[in-house]
């Protein structure tokens, strides 16, 4: 299924991501200062950054991966109505139907559609 693939690429990129920011900052102090911490460091934010961005994709996915072990994908989180297969195709990741997403989402002070 492609879900578990793109799920199995994502925590591959995402423990790369963590285990290159953990070396940088165990490996500064070990290798002596070169003065290039600064950079160092940087490049590990902006791992990190990438690697939440990652985890949240990754979070979704499982989601969707376990709810379609309980035989719930397809049906919204919500209201619990069949979502339109139209819309899972668009949106795989989706866990309401339209109905219930805009409603969330006008809650949560967002423009629909995003999900
Ligand atoms: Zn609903």
């Amino acid at each position: 299924m492609a879900l578990l693939e793109r799920a199995r690429a994502l925590r591959s990129e995402i423990s790369a991501k963590l285990g290159d920011a953990a070396t940088d900052a165990s490996g500064s102090g070990r290798q002596g200062d070169y003065g290039d911490q600064a950079f160092a460091s940087g490049e590990s934010s902006l791992d990190l950054a990438e690697a939440g961005r990652d985890l949240q994709e990754l979070r979704g996915i499982e989601t969707v991966v376990s709810a379609i072990d309980d035989g719930r994908y397809g049906s919204c989180v919500d209201c619990g109505d069949q979502i339109a297969l139209a819309r899972l195709q668009a949106q795989p990741l989706a866990m309401r139907c339209t109905a219930c997403q805009q409603r969330a989402e006008r809650a949560r002070g967002e423009r629909p559609g995003s999900l």
